[in-house]
């Protein structure tokens, strides 16, 4: 599946292999080093083929997973599972090396103790209002805190009386001494260190200190051995702050080396944690995986394959500048994949009965449909046909309108998929207008949906489901979440932005009864059961659909719209 180096450019992969030139480095190590605070989303997809990706191409090279959780308050256990479950789905592994920022806190705090000996950390004790007061801005040189001149004696006391939880929460940081005058704000004393007495995830009510990712994050690469850290472009003006921490922190290791990369945005969804999670807990979604999310278990839940998403990351590529991806070219990755993979089948979603008036009464046979003729060595399946059968209310009008080539009374000839050759006759309407049966004529030489003598059939091809045999599915059509293009703009709450008809749940539908057994086969995987194995399928002239993992059963099928047949996404546009 993937590409060699020489195959694969970006900015990033000709940093690497000119280091690899050089003699620098033997081999490039990546982390992918998520903060375990919500679900990942497709953005981090982006992040996680990259660094992974850049592993699996160059021999010898490596890509961690670290938590990134040096912040207590919003983590959980349930994201550190579910985050590695979505990466080992997009078919990556990081072998034995998986870390834990807080594993590190013992050494964060010896470095921060290191600093503070070569006077280049302070505690402050001002008031965060006092703090940014003295900040300044890019055109204000900022002011030096009353604090920044303590002795190294007192500091150390201090800093220990902070880790001791002798002092309240809000009234003592340790600061970097680095220079209040920078023209980089992230320059002017930034945190290390602040206090939060909240129980931790993996050290529980160890530490009431928690380092600032700006600390932590360097001396974990350099610990881990890093030598290219990727990160997203809103860190570029946290590069000389990164470099000032590796050059002053003493580890025994080789310096990483952060490169910047546009994050990932896609239109009508937003891409933020924070964000994602307000939807979930504010029942705007049905949880994390709902459908229409952007988040890997959405998608997967939706009916996207990781080859899908894996090759979408491939096609936006790596780049310096930040823009925004159609949501279209995701889709169109899916549908290549399912045009590919996906087993055919008939569904009529919004059904209304056409009877045959001429075929014979209580008659039954059978015909062979393809099973996906992108394939024809995957053969066909059986479906049943008879005298009464179910299509589409579209696929009738009363009255026709300019160019509709479908059922119509005394319209043209129709071919039912795969079966016979029909022609309406007419219809019964209720009171209200409403299409209560259709009838139409068939003619039995043209079984297989080909005439015997060769003339030209004029109107469409139109799906069916035998009366006789369908089953009954519940079938859920999903729109964009968001029907403004950019949720994330300025001067907008991302959830005025809402589409109201995101969701569109329709009963009674009638599919081939072939796929009660496939439910069947779903059901016997139990209650461990999940949205990587549920079975998906073309439902012909209609779209791609998958079985909802968590609502679909042999007894009570429900389908998830994945992606529809047709193409929105023009290439170069
Ligand atoms: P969010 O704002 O969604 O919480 P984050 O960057 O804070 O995103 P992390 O868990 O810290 O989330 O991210 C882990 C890694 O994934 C980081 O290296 C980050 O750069 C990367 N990442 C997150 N979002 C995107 C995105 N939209 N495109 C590319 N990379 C991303
Ligand atoms: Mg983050």
């Amino acid at each position: 599946m993937s590409l060699q180096p020489a195959e694969r450019r970006d900015f990033i992969r000709d940093m690497i292999s000119d280091d690899l030139a050089s003699g620098k480095h033997q081999a490039p190590v990546t982390r992918f080093p998520p903060e375990p605070n919500g679900y990942l989303h497709i953005g981090h997809a982006k992040s996680i083929c990259l660094n992974f990706g850049i592993a699996q191409e160059f021999p010898g090279a490596r890509c961690h997973l670290r938590f990134d959780d040096t912040n207590p308050s919003k983590e959980d256990q349930e994201y550190v599972d579910s985050i590695q479950e979505d990466i080992r789905w997009l078919g990556f592994d990081w072998g034995d090396n998986l870390f834990f920022a807080s594993n590190m806190f013992d050494f964060f705090y010896e470095c921060a103790v290191a600093l503070i000996n070569k006077g280049l950390a302070y505690v402050d004790e001002q008031t965060v209002e006092e703090i940014r007061a003295q900040r300044g801005n890019v055109n204000v040189p900022g002011q030096e805190s009353p604090y920044r001149n303590r002795s190294v004696e007192e500091n150390l006391a201090r800093f220990q009386a902070m880790k001791n939880g002798e002092i309240p929460e809000g009234k003592a940081i340790l600061r970097a001494k680095i220079d209040m005058a920078s023209s980089n704000m992230n320059m002017r004393d930034p945190v290390l260190y602040r206090i939060m007495f909240a129980e931790h995830h993996n050290t529980g009510g160890t530490w009431c200190i928690y380092p600032m990712y700006d600390f932590a994050h360097p001396i974990q690469d350099a610990l881990e051995g890093i030598t290219h850290s990727l990160c997203s472009l809103e860190y570029e003006e946290h590069r000389p702050l990164y470099d000032w921490v590796v050059n002053n922190v003493s580890i025994p290791y080789h310096k990483p080396r952060q490169i910047e990369f546009a994050r990932l945005n896609i239109d009508h969804t937003v891409m933020s944690k924070r964000k994602l999670r307000q939807l979930v807990e504010q029942n705007y979604v049905s949880g994390w995986d709902d459908p229409r999310m952007p988040t890997l278990c959405g998608l997967r839940r939706r009916g996207y394959t990781s080859h899908s998403i894996r090759d979408f990351c491939e096609r936006i590529g790596v780049a310096k500048s930040a823009n925004t991806v159609e949501y279209a070219l995701l889709e169109h990755c899916l549908r290549e994949d399912l045009n590919d993979t996906a087993e055919r089948t008939m569904a009529v979603l919004r059904p209304v009965k056409l009877v045959i008036t001429n075929y014979p009464e209580g008659q039954t046979e059978t015909f062979e449909v393809e099973n996906n003729p992108v394939h024809p060595e995957q053969g066909t399946h059986t479906v049943t046909f008879s005298r009464e059968v179910w299509i589409e209310a579209d696929d009738f009008l009363p009255e026709p309108i300019p160019k509709y080539k479908r059922l119509y009374p005394n319209g043209p000839e129709c071919r039912l998929k795969g079966a016979y050759l029909i022609t309406c006759t007419g219809c019964k309407q209720a009171a209200d207008g409403s299409i209560e049966e259709i009838y139409a004529t068939y003619d039995p030489d043209s079984r297989g949906g080909d005439p015997a003598d060769g003339r030209k059939v004029k109107g469409a091809t139109i799906h069916w489901v035998d009366c006789q045999t369908a089953v009954d599915a519940e079938v859920r059509l999903y729109e964009n979440l968001f029907s403004d293009a950019q949720p994330d703009g300025p001067d907008k709450n991302f959830l005025d932005c809402l589409n109201p008809d995101s969701l569109t749940v329709l009963t009674g539908c009638k599919v081939e009864s072939a796929l009660v057994e496939e439910a069947k086969k779903y059901d016997a995987e139990g209650e461990g059961r999940t949205a990587k194995t549920a079975p998906g399928f073309q439902f012909m002239r209609v779209g791609y659909f998958c079985m909802d993992s968590r609502d679909c059963r042999a007894d009570h099928l429900v389908f998830n719209r994945s992606v529809l047949l047709k193409d929105s996404f023009k290439p170069g546009k």
